[in-house]
């Protein structure tokens, strides 16, 4: 394995027996390394092993520059041992539930991202913020009644009122109707009201096919654009692209739900220029909701018949205002949308006792400790992808997160800048502090990789810090900071 940075900045190694490298030894450490072990607060680091060393094209010669031991010979047996502790590399996970540290760090380039394709910076223009853009919200149709919090206004409405006698009781001779006007926390969102009116495979299915619904919607959308503009496709085509960010997000109900930016740009190989007048925020917004509208999908069932999916009939495409005085009024902020983004691009299910990992066996299921509506759900997922119903591995795969096994932030590869981009470009700066002369080679001369081939050897040698560390009392602190954000 190749840790991130690990081939990054170099340095001479210290005379004497080597270094022996240890998180909390920050001070005889050579910097490079301990940009390696920057670990931040993470909480479940890489243990490795491993050596870096320098090799002369010119010469052949190669010099040591790093290894995470020192080798010993014992005097009696003249056996040589090896002793050292190994070096921490951050997990990375992006989950906060995971590791609230590296979530943190990629929160905050999510934000950077978002923000970015907005109202520009980190290489994209400012002049992007006067591009039409829309923030949309498509959801998953009703699968069946379910407790929910209705607002007009500042007044939260009864769930769901009755009048009628005969109207308050399902097939099943359940009690359908809910005057409660529930509280945000109320644990009962989400949660059917009658469990065998509720369509579990469907909403199951929605989730498995989420992203082929959304992909279907970005090839729909183009065309509804050409239409309100009046224009043929390929007029559309030749003249502009449409570009976005999107995250998905649990509802209570335990189905995704799409938020996505979605902004147009003139068709240019480089660069990002506004489009032609004829193209508004509104054109956008009334194409976004006719094209969510057409979206279907027949989706196997096995032994039933298919199931026909499309997003919900509610369609939520509103302009967004990068101006700040404008903003002020109805339409959204760029700062909250992009703050909005950043916070689901980080979490994932919400659902307490869902289990971080897979599914391998029924028996797991019957292990959770989760709402029963959630259980039913990776149990309709489970059994969706038997190799008798639709044998769509993907189903078993993510029966623990319900059926939905897409990524939680994607974009179009032009919105704005990438995380890789955002990566590099804090390792740079990083070394720049370190190096404000430049880095030098193991031969005391400036970096040139057209020099010097350096070459990282790592093993893998465990997770999580060793017991009792500071650095591992000081993860934990962190962790629980972090939650608390
Ligand atoms: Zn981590
Ligand atoms: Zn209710
Ligand atoms: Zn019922």
């Amino acid at each position: 394995m190749t840790p991130r940075g690990a081939a990054a900045p170099i340095a001479p190694e210290p005379p004497g027996s080597g270094p022996v490298a240890t998180a909390d030894d920050a001070i005889s450490f050579p910097a490079w390394e301990r940009e390696l072990t920057s670990t931040g607060t993470c909480s479940h680091p890489i243990r490795v092993h491993g050596r870096i060393d320098a090799i002369d094209l010119a010469t052949g010669e190669t010099a040591p520059v790093f290894k995470t031991w020192t080798e010993i010979t014992i005097p009696q047996t003249g056996d040589t041992v090896r002793i050292g502790e190994p070096v921490h590399v951050p997990c990375g996970n992006r989950r906060e539930t995971a590791c609230p540290s590296c979530s943190q760090v990629y929160k905050r380039d999510a934000r950077q991202l978002v923000r970015a394709g907005l109202t520009g910076g980190k290489g994209v223009p400012e002049s992007v913020a006067t591009h039409p853009c829309v923030f949309a919200t498509l959801t998953a149709p009703s699968f069946g009644p379910v407790h929910s919090r209705r607002v007009r206004g500042k007044t939260v409405l009864p769930c769901r009122p009755r009048r009628d006698g005969k109207d308050r009781r399902c097939p099943h001779g359940r009690d359908i109707s809910c005057p409660t006007r529930h509280v945000e926390a109320d644990p009962r969102l989400g949660r059917p009201l009658c469990c065998d009116c509720y369509d579990y495979q469907a909403a199951v299915l929605f989730n498995r096919h989420a992203g082929d619904l959304w992909r279907r919607f970005t090839t729909y959308l183009p065309r509804h654009l050409a239409r309100l503009a009046g224009i043929t496709g390929k007029q559309l085509r030749a003249e502009l692209r449409i570009r976005f960010v999107k995250v998905a997000e649990y509802q209570a109900r335990g189905v995704v739900h799409y938020h996505a930016v979605i902004r147009l740009d003139a068709n240019a190989k480089t660069g990002y220029y506004p489009p032609p007048a004829r193209y508004s925020a509104a054109l956008l917004a009334d194409a976004i909701a006719l094209a969510a509208k057409a979206v279907r999908l027949d989706a196997p069932t096995g032994r039933g018949p298919r199931i026909r999916l499309g997003f919900g009939r509610q369609v939520d495409a509103r302009p967004i205002w990068r101006d700040p005085v404008a903003a002020s009024g109805q339409p959204l902020d760029a700062g909250a949308v992009a703050n909005y983004i950043a916070k689901y691009a980080t979490k994932s299910t919400s659902v307490p006792g869902l289990p971080a990992a897979r599914i391998r066996h029924p028996g797991d299921i019957a292990a959770l400790r989760c709402p029963a509506h959630h259980k039913r759900m990776v149990t309709s997922a489970w059994d969706l992808g038997a190799r008798d119903a639709t044998a769509d591995p993907r189903l078993r795969l993510w029966s623990h997160m319900l059926g939905y096994g897409g990524h939680f932030l994607t974009k179009s590869r032009r919105y704005s800048v990438t995380f890789g981009q955002l990566r590099r470009a804090r390792a740079e700066h990083r070394r720049l502090e370190r190096y404000p002369d430049g880095e030098r080679d193991p031969w005391g001369r400036p970096l040139d990789e057209r020099v010097v081939l350096v070459l990282a050897h790592w093993t893998y040698a465990g997770t999580g810090y060793r017991p009792r560390t500071p650095a591992a009392e000081l993860a934990l602190v962190s962790a629980d900071m972090a939650r608390g954000d």
